[in-house]
C-alpha cells in the first residue's frame, strides 16, 4: 500500500501502478525496435474478454493492436494503420470482432439521445451494428479501399467467440444478410 492511499480510497489506478512497480522490477530490456515483429497490424474490439495476445499468440513485439469500441474501422483506424504500414513496416491486417459486443445493443439513437442531453452533437457515428459478419465484411471493406494504405492483399476478418475462444473466420466471398 502506497503512502497515497493513506489520505484517500486506493483506486483501481492506484493498483495498477503498484502492479507497474512489480513488473518494471523484473523487466529486461528486450532490445527490440519499434517494427512489429510479425508485420501484422490487429485492429479488435475493445471488450475486457477478449485477451488478443493470448488468442492469437502473440508475443510482445509482435503486433501493432488497435483497438476501439466495436473493433470498428473508423477514420483514426486508417490513420493508425497508415502509419503502421507507412512508418513502421506491418504487411498484413487483421479484423476481430466478437459475439456479445456491446455495440450490438446499441443504435444511432445513443448518439442523438447524447446530443440532447449536453447539448453537443458528437462528430463522431456510434457505428453500432445488427449483424457481426456483415460489419467484419464492412471493415474489411474500408480498409480495402482506403487510399492511404500500401499493403492490402492480406486483409482477413473474424469473429471471436467469447464463450469458446475460437475465432471464426468470415468469408469476403458470401454475401451478407441484410
Ligand atoms: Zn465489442
Amino acid at each position: 500500500m502506497s503512502s497515497l492511499s493513506s489520505s484517500r480510497e486506493e483506486t483501481v489506478t492506484d493498483r495498477l501502478v503498484a502492479a507497474n512497480e512489480q513488473y518494471a522490477s523484473q523487466f529486461t530490456d528486450p532490445g527490440m525496435d519499434a517494427r512489429p515483429v510479425q508485420r501484422v497490424a490487429v485492429v479488435a474490439c475493445m471488450d475486457a474478454r477478449l485477451d488478443l495476445h493470448a488468442a492469437l499468440g502473440l508475443r510482445l513485439g509482435d503486433c501493432h493492436t488497435i483497438r476501439n469500441a466495436g473493433g470498428v474501422v473508423t477514420d483514426d483506424t486508417i490513420r493508425s494503420l497508415t502509419i503502421s504500414q507507412r512508418a513502421l513496416g506491418t504487411r498484413s491486417v487483421v479484423l476481430i470482432h466478437h459475439t456479445g459486443c456491446g455495440l450490438l445493443n446499441l443504435t444511432e439513437d445513443f448518439r442523438h439521445e447524447l446530443a440532447a442531453e449536453v447539448g453537443q452533437r458528437p462528430s463522431w457515428a456510434v457505428e453500432a451494428f445488427r449483424d457481426l459478419d456483415s460489419d467484419v465484411l464492412q471493415s474489411m471493406e474500408r480498409v480495402r479501399t482506403s487510399p492511404f494504405l500500401l499493403h492490402k492483399d492480406d486483409v482477413r476478418g473474424f469473429v471471436f467467440d467469447v464463450r469458446t475462444g475460437s475465432l471464426r473466420e468470415i468469408e469476403p466471398g458470401i454475401a451478407p444478410e441484410q
